[in-house]
């Protein structure tokens, strides 16, 4: 993904950050303790599926290694018992490189009508476009947390689907040829359509005629320690009763320190498509950081984004929030 907005954001949040520090006596209602109704999402699980993508190394189209960690997602979301399509398609990048891509599609409960989408991007950036040393600014990375982290997420959430199904269905998108976008280098004006070119077309050519979903979520950069989730603003534009609901239940299982109650800038990701041409209300649950030098995590497109940033809590907190909200959809 890219930004779009976040600098505005950044002054945004200087502006919060002031108005911490202070209490007020307020009536304290004695509420029952919210009671989790989905299953616990394991933490070692989804570090480990994390793990298994970077060992492959950068998963970048045309590549061995991105062939081969694809291969490795559709046997894993088989085995984890879901239905699993790949959808095949030649993308043309922005210097008009052909890109051999599959979305990889794993479905739970196909004979349910309502649907819960959650997606994540399986390549990762063929380029370090933003490292402080520039000698890296053509070389591929590693994506741990750009790539890998919703990914392994989302796996940890289908092998908890096969053990328990919720009452809605289920489809897990992995998109390809996200994060091949336009870099900083290019000597040309290219245009912003090439992020999310597997996105992009799937939400062209879904993989089922007509195919509808309650609402979507997106899952990007959301494995580093400490990480931050504001409410990213083409979520709220398009979907924002969904990052409410998203965010109630992320506070009802007291994670609202990395669930932050306040609007974050708007960034350019695989949800524009989903929301734009197919109209599945869907939101995105990313790390911004306005204390960062572009806006997101602090490893963001560099070489550092490996395993040393991705945090078990982290995972957790992400994973439990989107199990609870599907095992509460009916
Ligand atoms: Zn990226």
């Amino acid at each position: 993904m890219t930004i779009k907005n976040i600098f505005i954001t950044g002054m945004a949040f200087s502006l919060i950050a002031c108005s911490c520090g202070k209490t007020t006596t307020q009536n304290k209602t004695t509420a029952e303790p919210y009671q989790k109704v989905s299953p616990d999402f394991n933490a070692d699980s989804a570090y480990t599926y994390v793990d298994k993508q970077v060992a492959f190394g950068p998963r970048v189209p045309n590549t061995p290694e991105h062939i081969a960690c694809g291969d490795y997602l559709v046997s894993e979301m088989k085995r984890f018992g879901a239905e699993v399509q790949e959808q095949k398609m030649v993308v043309t990048a922005y210097d008009g490189t052909k890109l051999n891509a599959r979305n990889i599609i794993a479905s739970y409960g196909l004979d349910k009508k309502n649907r819960v989408l959650l997606f994540a991007h399986w390549d990762t950036r063929p380029y370090s476009d933003h490292d402080p040393d520039p000698a890296n600014h053509r070389k591929p990375l590693l994506g741990a947390n750009d790539g890998a982290s919703g990914v392994g997420v989302l796996m940890e959430v289908g092998r908890i689907l096969q053990s328990k199904a919720p009452e809605v269905g289920v489809d897990i998108i992995f998109f390809d040829a996200e994060d091949y976008g336009v870099p900083t280098f290019a000597d040309k004006n290219f245009n912003d359509d090439s992020w999310c070119l597997g996105s992009q077309y799937w939400s062209k050519n879904p993989h089922v005629p007509n195919y509808k979903a309650k609402f979507g979520i997106l899952l990007d950069m959301v494995g580093a320690e400490g990480a931050t989730f504001y409410k990213e603003g083409t979520s709220m534009h398009y979907a924002a009763n969904i990052v409410e609901k998203v965010w109630n239940t992320a506070g009802q299982l007291n994670y609202g320190k990395f669930f932050i109650g306040k609007e974050g800038g708007g960034v350019t990701d695989d949800h524009i498509p989903v929301n734009k041409n197919l109209r599945i209300p869907s939101i995105d649950i990313i790390h911004l950081d306005a204390s960062a030098d572009y806006g997101f995590f602090h490893s963001w497109h560099t070489q550092k984004d490996d395993m040393r940033n991705i945090s078990k809590e982290t995972l957790k907190v992400v994973g439990q929030t989107v199990l609870e909200v599907v095992y509460k959809e009916k």
